[in-house]
């Protein structure tokens, strides 16, 4: 048996979760660190008190979220400091996400020298995505120049959820075809085909793609021109807009999606009409993703919406019977493991995700450790 210690390093923020093979041994919250009025001042400081707090006896591995991996790194990296410098490199590509991960990074390996530390990257699961589903049709000169392609996140989660809808269905994941709909306060879709992730909806950063709560996933690009030239907004504006104004907070002003569904019910035409625009939005993904596959398997909703709210994952398959897709109110709604009538062609599915428990299995993978 191995302990593992998983962190999740936020810019104001530490998660972590301490892991006896797979369960839980503690488990907690750092925020607003460095904020007034928050209760550390630094992340040596949230990551020292997390130290003090839990027991490191017989701890194998640290093994952090790293959001964006590029290009590069394709799998859990056991870290050194030439990983360090590589992820460093990859800044500029996920200016909001990845400092916070190394400060974790740098702070827990002087903390715990003696302890492995591992990289585990959000991007990582879909480095098996063929070149046709990462390549946009821009100025080949320019893209490799940049570094310009799709890199896709929540590949932890689309991981983790597919294999083990495989698994609850009975089959070989490897021989398993799955569509998997991760619906948190970020969200997106991805094609599994055979455990490896062929299609997903985030692109460079996690800003295209499905509808989300304060993101405004896929808009046409254009729009930030007219915005830009035509309105006179700032760049930073732009951007700030489309990542915390745009999604379901932008078109109701909330971006809890339980809020967005006690208005529609009480007849707001604003959130009605967002709950619309959010639920056409998977069902246009998992029309691509059914076509991309060929063969489905299952369709599997996950996280803080996939997972809690039956009326999003009726809105978002509703209409295709004909492509043997459907929902059994009564499954839906008492959230059984599989929510589609019996004899369906392609079950669906509800999976709670745990991308935590994921990337301690991914740690010890990566230093040939056994659960
Ligand atoms: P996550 O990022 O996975 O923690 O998901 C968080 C989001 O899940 C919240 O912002 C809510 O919009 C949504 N959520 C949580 N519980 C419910 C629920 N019972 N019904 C609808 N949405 C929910």
């Amino acid at each position: 048996m191995s302990r593992v210690l998983v962190l999740n390093s936020g810019s104001s923020s530490v998660k972590y979760r301490l892991f006896d093979g797979a369960a839980t041994v503690a488990k907690g919250l750092v925020e607003r660190i460095g904020e007034s009025g928050g209760e550390v001042a630094d992340h040596r400081a949230a990551l020292q008190g997390i130290m003090d707090e839990i027991d490191l006896e017989g701890l194998a591995a640290v093994g952090h979220r790293v959001v964006h991996g590029g290009a590069e790194f394709t799998g859990p990296t056991v870290i050194d400091d030439a990983v360090v410098a590589r992820v460093e490199a990859l800044v500029p590509l996920a200016p909001l996400h990845n400092p916070a991960a190394l400060t974790g990074i740098e702070v827990a390996r002087k903390l715990l020298p003696d302890v492995p530390q591992v990289a585990v990257f959000d991007t990582a699961f879909h480095a098996t995505i063929p070149p046709e589903g990462v390549t946009w049709a821009i100025d080949k000169s320019l893209a490799e120049r940049w570094q310009i392609r799709r890199y896709g996140f929540h590949g932890t989660s689309h991981a983790y959820v597919s294999r083990r809808t495989a698994q609850l269905l009975g089959r070989d994941p490897a021989e398993t075809n799955v569509i998997t709909l991760h619906l948190g306060n970020g969200a997106s879709a991805c094609a599994v085909e055979g455990g490896r992730s062929v299609a997903t909806s985030m692109g460079m950063s996690p800003l295209p793609g499905l509808v989300m709560g304060t993101r405004s996933g896929d808009i046409d690009p254009t729009v930030i021109f007219h915005l830009h030239r035509v309105a006179g907004l700032p760049l930073d504006e732009i951007e700030n807009s489309l990542t915390r104004h745009g999604g379901l907070q932008g078109m109701t002003g909330v971006n809890d999606l339980r809020s967005v569904l006690e208005r529609r019910t009480a007849g707001d035409p604003d959130a009605t009409l967002a709950f619309d625009v959010y639920c056409r939005r998977i069902r246009e993904y998992v029309g691509a993703y059914l076509a991309v596959l060929g063969r489905v398997d299952a369709i599997t909703f996950t996280a803080g919406v996939g997972e809690n709210s039956p009326v999003v994952r009726a809105a978002s398959l509703s209409g295709l019977d004909p492509l043997g897709i459907s929902v059994d109110p009564e499954r839906n709604e008492r959230r059984d493991e599989v929510i589609s009538p019996h004899g369906a062609r392609i079950p669906v599915c509800v999976v709670p995700t745990d991308e935590e428990l994921e990337i301690a299995d991914q740690s010890r993978t990566a230093l040939s450790l056994s659960r």
